[in-house]
């Protein structure tokens, strides 16, 4: 499909001016396939089924052609999303206020479980053209009579098959049989399971439907690395692979045109020779700036898919995929741009947790499995910095002004007293300015990639043990308890939990204790004597599932307990103790809690 959508620009799907200016100002260059197929059909009010997973452009996939046919003039609910998450609830809800800055009266409303009430029912009262939530709220609000679905046009499932692994499906039957017969629906999920297929043949009326094939493709000669995005932002780890990277010529990719100069701006500020490329350049800039690469003027192009159709420079010796491509075609059309003439190539994508599914995608497609790499330690970049300072002495040796500096040196040396190396360091500092010439490796980061591999490699089985094993483990260990501000009611489950602490205080997840969730907050036991800079980073910076850890000591909390005999405070009512741990809910028969 890719193929024959290569060449549709946005102004080719029927969006009105105001979507388009929109779109154009924040760098969006060329509709990704899902966007350039299912636009029209929803713009048209197809029913539409969508095989899309994170990454591919969904969410404005189906949000641009929605606020199309809002009518600001009414402040009527007329779209409501389903999410499985408050996180994804709050991503759309962030991108359709981007999408609709050309909108006047424009209201959309991002309801989830866990947020006060308050102000969801006064904005519901004023009204809001679209609602975005999480299944539960959205019940609670159509039950109380808060939410009215009388001028509903469209009903969007984002990540249908996470709201069915979470249990949330006979609540989005609920809702969809709440709302008025003659309404568009548009289902997406990453995958087609029976229950989800069964919902697209009950509630869809004739629908179309779009897929993201993944058509396989051989790349070879072209060794394929991906950095898990953990710990370290994206910027600086790039820096560093590029600081340690022997590298001829980059081509980069990110994805829109904005960021094409900001981020060729910033890596210029860091000292590198780049430049960026984007559809907005005329073709005479685009070719300069190509040749430019290629005669070594520059060594880091950094490009947008469109932009970088059809380079072929034979020094390009990387491609680094900034930001992950929106289908497995793009990415196979990107490192393509290294590998040529017969030369080898190294390829490095980057990808962020939620991304995780794509980089299989492509994996499958290539039939090439894509290897873990390990971001260079501040070790290996200081040295590096060091072997490149010292080259930069041995190349000013051979400078034919050196003599006269010797002369002036000398004379300093007499009058001063001074050893000559003590006189060497301080023109090092001249020339460093005030940039560090090394990184402090005190502060090494934490090995996220490290665990990626271990786990990663781990056999199924072994996974399933490992509960048992960080019981077993925090058995002979000496604990402390400790109480965060995240709980049932804030829709995370105990493995994000586990997630953040382990990435975020470089505790191997096998040495986190018992995990207590209570409604709003759980308590944690962790290996006693946290260092105290970890215990102020759990503290103010860290978050779980967009929502502050705010690691505080049991003592500190006020609820001094000895680990793992937290009292549980009275409930108002009964539980059960398979309650689903993400939704708070219980959890659907024969379904175990998951941890
Ligand atoms: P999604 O798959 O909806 O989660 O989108 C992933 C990311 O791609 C988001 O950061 C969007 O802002 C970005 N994005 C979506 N469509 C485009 C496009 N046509 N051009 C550039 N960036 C896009």
């Amino acid at each position: 499909m890719t193929q024959t959508t290569k060449a549709i620009a946005f102004g080719d799907l029927g969006l009105p001016e105001h979507l388009l200016t929109t779109l154009s100002q924040i760098g969006y260059e060329q509709p990704s396939p899902i966007q350039a197929e299912s636009i029209p059909l929803l713009l048209a009010g197809h029913d539409l089924l969508g095989t899309a997973q994170t990454g591919t452009g969904k969410t404005a996939a189906f949000a641009l052609p929605l606020l199309a046919r809002i009518d600001v003039t009414s402040n009527k609910t007329q779209v409501l999303v389903l999410t499985p998450t408050r996180e994804l609830a709050i991503q759309v809800a962030e991108a359709c206020q981007t999408y609709s800055r050309g909108m006047k009266g424009f209201h959309i409303l991002p309801v989830y479980g866990g947020q006060g009430m308050g102000s969801q029912l006064r904005q519901l009262q004023k009204g809001v053209q679209v609602v975005v939530g999480t299944p539960g709220r959205i019940m609670d609000h159509l039950r109380r009579g808060t939410l009215k679905l009388d001028a509903l046009q469209t009903v969007v499932l984002d990540e249908a098959d996470e709201m069915l692994r979470m249990g949330f499906i006979d609540d989005v039957t609920w809702i969809l049989e709440h709302t008025p017969e003659e309404r568009q629906v548009a289902l997406f999920s990453a995958t087609m399971p029976k229950p989800i297929r069964k919902i697209a043949n009950t509630y869809l009326k004739d629908p179309k439907e779009v897929k993201i094939e993944a058509k396989t493709s051989t790349v070879e000669r072209i060794e394929q690395f991906y950095w898990p995005v953990s710990g370290v932002n994206k910027l600086d780890a790039l820096t560093r692979i590029l600081e340690v990277e022997d590298f001829d010529g980059i081509i980069m990719f990110v994805r829109t045109k904005n960021q094409t100069v900001e981020l060729a701006e910033k890596l210029e500020a860091r000292g590198f020779a780049a430049a960026a490329i984007n559809g907005d350049m005329t073709q005479t800039l685009r070719e300069r700036t190509i040749d430019q690469l290629k005669r070594g003027k520059v060594d880091i192009l950094i490009a947008t898919d469109v932009a970088a159709r059809g380079i072929d420079v034979a020094r390009i010796s990387h491609v680094i995929n900034f930001d992950i491509p929106y289908d497995t075609e793009a990415y196979v059309h990107r490192i393509g741009r290294t590998g040529r003439a017969g030369r080898s190539g190294k390829a490095i994508l980057f990808v962020a947790p939620r991304e995780k599914r794509m980089l299989k995608s492509i994996e499958r497609a290539t039939q090439q499995p894509i290897t873990v790499m390990e971001l260079p330690s501040r070790k290996q970049v200081n040295s590096k910095r060091i072997e490149g300072f010292k080259a930069s002495i041995s190349e000013a040796m051979q400078n034919p002004k050196l003599n006269e500096f010797r002369q002036v040196l000398a004379e300093y040396q007499q009058e001063s007293g001074t050893d000559m190396l003590d006189i060497a360091s301080a023109l090092a500092i001249l020339t460093q300015k005030d940039k560090p010439l090394l990184l402090d490796e005190s502060k090494e980061d934490r090995p996220a990639v490290q665990r990626e591999r271990q786990r990663e490699e781990r056999p199924q089985g072994e996974k399933q043990t490992r509960k048992k094993q960080r019981q077993k483990n925090t058995e002979d260990q000496d604990m402390e308890s400790f109480r965060i501000a995240v709980g049932y009611n804030h829709q995370v489950r105990i493995g994000d939990i586990v997630g953040a602490i382990a990435n975020e205080a470089d505790i191997d997840a096998e040495y986190i204790g018992r995990i207590d969730m209570q409604d709003d907050y759980s308590i944690v036991d962790l290996p006693a004597g946290m260092p105290d800079d970890v215990y102020q980073h759990l503290n103010k910076k860290v978050r779980v599932c967009n929502h502050p850890m705010r690691l505080e000591r049991m003592e500190q909390s006020g609820q001094k307990q000895k680990p793992g005999e937290h009292k549980r405070p009275p409930r108002k009512g009964p539980r059960k103790d398979n309650r689903d741990e993400r939704s708070g809910k219980p959890a659907p028969k024969g379904r175990k809690p998951k941890n």
